[in-house]
């Protein structure tokens, strides 16, 4: 079994990373979450997403990890047509996946290395390239000194890191990083942007949604604002290191990019949120790889 890219991302050039082609999604209840949106990321891109809280964000991080699908509309995700993807195809795609959320979701039983490892083991990777794999990754982000460290023993910016360690254990082609700033303390949030940054200028396409202001007007790169679930601005701007966006015109592009926090109910207490799940079910929330069920594997479609 080969554990490296099928392909490397020199090779896929010419194709898209994620595409939404007239998209729209409308709920049970009649809610149009997103009205016809088009959308093209490039192989080895960095977008930011912005857009005010009820926009449309989450709806398009679900449609591009096929949580949903789109009531109308094809989504292409890394070369796969999640219009068309079985369900039992759907760890596969995921696979090729990195996730990192707001909410770190490290497992609180198990050390730096072990959350890491635990990806890998999953996906029956062999023990000689776990040892080598993950200890890398784990370098990448800079945390060796805190390897046998439980996630308790470390900061919210560490405990990100380490998400981001995980999400890269698997060489995903496209990390997806939703709000992965909203529970780190602000001066830290430019540590792990930089650190997405870095990951990025090795070819991993990364898509972020932030609702954080100051990041992108820090950074500048592309900045999608969905705004009623519509794309209104998708445009590439200088980061204040370059020729800094005049204010009126960043208030402009993060107009409906809320200032407010984001919802989000911390869970009361992290063992307690992983207490009486099981393996799959953990690994499905990290990764968001569905376990895999008999009726799929039976290949039910
Ligand atoms: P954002 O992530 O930008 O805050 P969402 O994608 O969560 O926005 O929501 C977009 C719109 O869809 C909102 O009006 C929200 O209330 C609605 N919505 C989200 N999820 C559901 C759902 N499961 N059922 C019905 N309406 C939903």
């Amino acid at each position: 079994m080969n554990f490296n890219r099928q392909t490397s991302k020199k090779e896929r050039t010419g194709d898209y990373m994620v595409e939404l082609q007239n998209v729209s999604v409308t709920y049970a209840g009649g809610v149009d979450a997103l009205n016809n949106v088009s959308l093209k990321i490039n192989d080895g891109d960095f977008a930011f997403v912005v857009g005010s809280s009820g926009a449309g964000k989450s709806t398009m991080i679900k449609l591009l990890l096929k949580e949903i699908d789109a009531t109308s509309g094809v989504v292409t995700v890394n070369n796969y047509n999640l219009s068309k993807l079985k369900k039992r195809r759907i760890p596969e795609f995921r696979r090729t996946l990195g996730f990192v959320f707001q909410d770190f979701r490290l497992i609180p039983s198990m050390t730096v290395y072990e959350n890491i490892a635990f990806v890998l083991r999953v996906l029956d990777s062999p023990i000689k390239y776990i040892r080598k794999r993950v200890p890398y990754v784990i370098s990448l982000v800079g945390l060796q000194q805190k390897t046998n460290s439980y996630p308790d023993e470390l900061s919210g910016g560490e405990k990100q890191r380490v998400a981001i360690a995980r999400a890269l254990v698997n060489d995903p082609q496209l990390i997806i990083a939703d709000e992965p700033t909203g529970n780190i303390d602000p001066e830290l949030s430019y540590e792990i942007v930089e650190l997405l940054k870095g990951i990025n200028d090795q070819g991993t396409t990364i898509l972020m949604v932030t609702h954080e202001h100051d990041l992108v007007r820090h950074f500048g790169g592309r900045i999608i604002n969905i705004t009623n679930g519509e794309v209104v601005y998708d445009e590439v701007i200088a980061g204040s290191g370059l020729d800094m966006l005049p204010e009126e015109e960043l208030a402009q592009v993060m107009s409906n990019a809320a200032a407010e926090t984001p919802q989000y109910d911390m869970p009361q207490g992290e063992s307690s949120y992983y207490g009486d799940m099981n393996v799959d079910e953990i690994i499905s929330t990290i990764t968001a790889s569905a376990p895999v069920t008999s009726e799929e594997n039976g290949g039910a479609e």
